[in-house]
């Protein structure tokens, strides 16, 4: 099965309206539809991926799993990969699947119009939030203030400010939207008399004038799970926009950041931290405290450890998003802490260590360096 993000692979914004996904899969099932591309293996599995993609994003609770797993959320299971895309195809757009191109044509250039937005969902919206590693781990519960519409209590979201009669909108003939012909094709867009709402409404609400809804701020608290990634979103469902007079509300989707640690880095469950060591516990070995996301734990060193040494303390990572009870581990990597401004003593006790295992003596004031010094010095 292939791994392409599927809003890449139906080429819609993450927070696309299920008409646009419908919309967005129309287009593309009919152009790499097999009958159109006989005998052509890519558009076969284009159309396949096309459909894997719409069949997960086409389902309100999928397309929440998927926003919030990816691809690990079908992984294994039923799901994505039983998808027939022949049957999908037949539901979408009806009629026998193969061959039934009549039917699509006229939906798509002909169609009957869905008529103007009374009662229409209203926008899902989109917020950010970042946390920390620590949060990321433990889990957290955010809350997040934002602002949305929300039903007009003035008018109870009916958009007239005392039950007064509605009419169609005689621009649009109450569809909504007005078509101007271009040749053969034909555009729509939103009727400017009503704003799409197919409606006038004798006395509109003075409150929200007519709209039915007014901005608010609004709160929502959002349980962040422990495992979570960076750059993940969560949907909190119905908290976006009220829809237009009495529609029902879009979705909120809450994308998470992960703010970077000052201590470790992270590559999906496992943890990395770089561990200074002094130069001496690198050769005598010993014990060192080494940081973890939950306290402290002490490091046993063995005797002439290098640098870019790995040990891995099992668990230490981070928690696992489907089975928290499953940790990472942490990797610890050795670097080694180079003395640096000694002491006249100490670079001669340090020199003489280097004498005793049979180094050179490398010190610039009684070494080679000096010595070849005194050589060039003499010849001149
Ligand atoms: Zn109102
Ligand atoms: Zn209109």
């Amino acid at each position: 099965m292939s791994e392409k993000d599927f809003y890449q692979v139906l080429g819609v914004e993450r927070n696309a309206t299920d008409s646009e996904i419908k919309k967005a899969y129309r287009k593309l099932a009919i152009k790499f539809h097999p009958d159109k591309n006989p005998n052509n293996k890519e558009a076969e599995e284009k159309f396949k991926e096309i459909s894997a993609a719409f069949d997960i994003l086409k389902d309100s609770e999928k397309r929440a799993k998927y926003d919030q797993f990816g691809h690990d959320a079908f992984r294994g299971g039923s799901s994505s990969s039983g998808v027939d895309p022949f049957d999908l195809f037949r539901d979408v757009f009806g009629g026998s699947g193969s061959g039934g191109f009549g039917s699509i044509f006229e939906d798509f250039f002909g169609g009957s119009a869905t008529g103007g937005s009374e009662g229409m969902r209203g926008n899902d919206l989109r917020v950010s939030v970042s946390i920390s590693l620590e949060q990321a781990s433990s889990g957290v519960e955010k809350e997040i203030k934002y602002s949305r519409h929300l039903e007009c209590s003035s008018c109870s979201g009916s958009g007239s400010s005392d039950g007064s009669s509605k009419s169609m909108c005689g621009t649009c003939g109450g569809v909504g939207q007005v078509a101007s012909n271009q040749g053969f094709i034909s555009i729509r867009r939103t009727c400017p008399t009503c704003n799409g709402s197919g409606v006038t409404i004798e006395n509109p609400c003075s409150a929200c004038s007519g709209d039915g809804r007014k901005k608010n701020s609004d709160s929502v608290k959002v349980k962040i799970p422990a495992g979570i990634n960076d750059n993940s979103r969560l949907c909190s469902r119905g908290r976006g926009d009220a829809g237009p007079r009495n529609g029902p509300c879009g979705d909120l989707y809450v994308d998470v950041q992960v703010k970077t640690h000052d201590l470790f880095e992270r590559d999906d469950d496992d943890l990395f931290h770089e561990l200074l060591i002094p130069f001496t516990l690198s050769t005598l070995g010993g014990s060192i405290e080494a940081p973890t996301l939950g306290g402290k734990v002490t490091l046993k060193i063995p005797s002439g450890t290098p640098s870019n040494k790995t040990f891995r303390i099992k668990d230490k990572g981070m928690p696992n998003l489907r089975s928290p009870s499953h940790r990472g581990d942490l990797y610890v990597r050795t670097s080694i802490l180079v003395p640096q401004n000694l002491s006249k003593e100490q670079r001669q006790k340090l020199v003489e260590f280097g004498i005793s295992c049979g180094e050179k003596d490398f010190s610039e004031d009684s070494g080679i360096l000096k010595k070849a010094k005194k050589f060039f010095e003499g010849e001149q």
